[in-house]
């Protein structure tokens, strides 16, 4: 969870450049595959959406890799297009069922 004063697609950008950096080769080991993915998943300004991204992340309630770490650091946090909470979205992912909406 990051703050800053970017809006999103300055924020996007710098993440790219991020990633771009990881990605550089560094010594003798060229990396094949990419090692760092940033995307943005959620942010406190609601919907966003640009011709490049959009907030939230048009995946993030299907991925379990997203959902698991993001309950510990910000389980409260609600999904402004279902209106369910981060923690809801993990518990309708992992446990089938629980949640129907
Ligand atoms: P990725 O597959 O994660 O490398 O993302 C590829 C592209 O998805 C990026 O270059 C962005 O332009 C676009 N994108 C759309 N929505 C998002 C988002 N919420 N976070 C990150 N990238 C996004």
């Amino acid at each position: 969870m990051i703050e800053t004063a970017l809006d999103p697609v300055e924020l996007l950008a710098v993440l790219k450049g991020i990633e771009r950096e990881f990605g550089r080769r560094t010594g003798g080991q060229r990396w094949t595959s990419r090692v760092l993915d940033l995307d943005i998943v959620l942010w406190s300004g609601g919907t966003f959406a640009a011709p490049r991204l959009t907030i939230p992340h048009i995946l993030f309630r299907e991925r379990a890799f997203v959902l698991t770490p993001a309950v510990r650091i910000a389980g409260y946090w609600r999904d402004p297009i279902t209106g369910l909470s981060v923690r809801q979205l993990h518990s309708r992912l992992t446990r089938p069922g629980t949640i129907r909406r």
